[in-house]
Parts: C-alpha cells; sequence; structure tokens
C-alpha cells in the first residue's frame, strides 16, 4: 500500500484545513516536551507568528535513562489542548504505550511513532487501526526499506494517512547526534507515495545546525520540517542544545518562505 507502483500520485494528508504532502512545505514546532502551560503556550503562540502550520510537544517520552523527565503524560495532553485552543495549531504528539491511545485520538491531531518504537509492530497495528494521521520517525538503525515497511504495517490495517519522518540514522561519526541521511528523500520518493518530512533537531542534536539542514531538505524534496523550538534552551528539560528560540525559528521561517512555499 505504501508503493508507488499501485499508487502513481502523491499522497497528500489532511489534518483539519491543513495538508502534508502537498505543493506547500509543512512546519510543525514546539518544544521537545511539554513542560508547564507558561511554556507550551507562549512557544505555540510564537510559532504560530512565525508561520508554522502545527505544534509539535512531547507528553509521553522515551528517555534514554529512567531517571531523565520523562514527560507530564496525561497533564502533557492537557497542556497541548490549551495551546491549541489558545492558536488553532493542531497537535503533533508521541504516543508510546497503546494503553493511552484512546486519549491521544482525543487530544492530539497527528500521533507520532518515534524513531525507538518504529519497529513495535503491535503499536503499529494499533494506530492502523484507527483513521488518525500518523507521524512514523524512521529509527536510528534501520534502512529505508525497514521504515516503508513499518508504513505497510500501518497501512495494512486500513490507515493510509501515514508521514514519514528522516530523523537522522546512528553512524561512526560522533560530532552529531545523528547523521542526516538526506538521500532518504529521493529515496523514498521513488519506492514511495508518501510525504517525506526532516527533523534537523534530532538528526544533529546542534541548535546552530537546524538551519543549513532545514534548507537543504527542501531543495531535496522534503514536504516538510519538524523542528525543535524552546523558550529558555538552556533550561529545557529535554534536547535543549538542538532547540532554537522561538526568535531565531522567526528569523528560519522568513528564510525558509525565500526558498519554499509554506502551507
Ligand atoms: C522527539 O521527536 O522528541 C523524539 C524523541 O524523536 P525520535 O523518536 O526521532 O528520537
Ligand atoms: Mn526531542
Amino acid at each position: 500500500k505504501a508503493n508507488r507502483l499501485f499508487h502513481p500520485g502523491n499522497s497528500v494528508i489532511k489534518i483539519g484545513d491543513q495538508t502534508i504532502g502537498g505543493d506547500k512545505l509543512a512546519i510543525i514546532a514546539g518544544p521537545c516536551s511539554v513542560e508547564s502551560e507558561d511554556q507550551i503556550t507562549s512557544i505555540a503562540q510564537d510559532i504560530k507568528q512565525a508561520g508554522a502550520g502545527f505544534l509539535r510537544g512531547g507528553a509521553y517520552k522515551p528517555r534514554t535513562s529512567p531517571y531523565s523527565f520523562q514527560g507530564l503524560k496525561m497533564e502533557g495532553l492537557e497542556l497541548l489542548k490549551i495551546a491549541k485552543e489558545k492558536t488553532g495549531l493542531p497537535i503533533v504528539s508521541e504516543l508510546m504505550s497503546a494503553d493511552v491511545l484512546d486519549s491521544f485520538l482525543e487530544y492530539v491531531d497527528v500521533i507520532q511513532i518515534g524513531a525507538r518504537n518504529m519497529q513495535n509492530f503491535d503499536l503499529l497495528k494499533k494506530v492502523g487501526k484507527t483513521n488518525k494521521p500518523i507521524l512514523l520517525k524512521r529509527g536510528m538503525s534501520s534502512t529505508i526499506e525497514e521504515l516503508l515497511m513499518s508504513a505497510e504495517y500501518i497501512m495494512a490495517e486500513g490507515n493510509e494517512n501515514v508521514i514519514l519522518c528522516e530523523r537522522g540514522i546512528r553512524t561512526f561519526e560522533s560530532f552529531t547526534r545523528n547523521t542526516l541521511d538526506l538521500s532518504a528523500i529521493p529515496a523514498i520518493k521513488r519506492k514511495s507515495h508518501l510525504p517525506v518530512i526532516i527533523d534537523p533537531s534530532h538528526a544533529t542534536g546542534l541548535w546552530w545546525m537546524v538551519e543549513p539542514l532545514a534548507k537543504a531538505a527542501i531543495v531535496t524534496g522534503a514536504d516538510g520540517l519538524i523542528i525543535e523550538v524552546h523558550n529558555d534552551p538552556a533550561n529545557a528539560k529535554c534536547d535543549g542544545q538542538q532547540s532554537i528560540t522561538p526568535q531565531r525559528f522567526a528569523k528560519l521561517m522568513e528564510t525558509l518562505k525565500k526558498i519554499a512555499e509554506i502551507e
């Protein structure tokens, strides 16, 4: 179902009155994790003002250490709802367990399946039984073929609203957190009709690399970007080193508007 052979046109995923995969570039922005009402509403208002189309924010966080901040969980989803009411921005948030799928169906507009769960086949099948748009991130050690097969797991259950995300893969290079595989964009476009977005924040782990790689993603054919934005990166509970400030995000958007039409 993800194969271009049986679906020659490009899929356009509808989210409210917006789309991902059309002629325009979709911009998803927001903090790695929701931390407080003030934090999420102020970032949401700033990114909306700058022209973002979607708000991201983790409520359930997949952290390497069990002692790191794990997210505000249900309270985080409630705060995302408040931010949506204030700005109208649709919400993108990561689902880690099917136990809370019903809450996600109620609170979230796009369900993110994170890199660490790309091959959690049971979770893929469960979100495949819904009709929510799914943002499927490539596993850090997964091939493009494996990513497409994971999309297939979701689509085989009936949900064809899948958006793919390249977020960097593990290589020998340690300067960056991951290595952005830009060639995934033309590779996926050749094999599949699904939209592809790029996450320059997790790909690099470095806030100052977000702009050059965002530009590169656009010229390589990406359908959108997902960018971490935090109002106080130095004190962020998660991923501060790769987060740009709302001021830098606004400048970045001005630059991107010169090379792409933004949704
Ligand atoms: C995230 O988007 O905050 C995240 C944890 O991403 P990934 O699954 O790509 O590591
Ligand atoms: Mn993050």
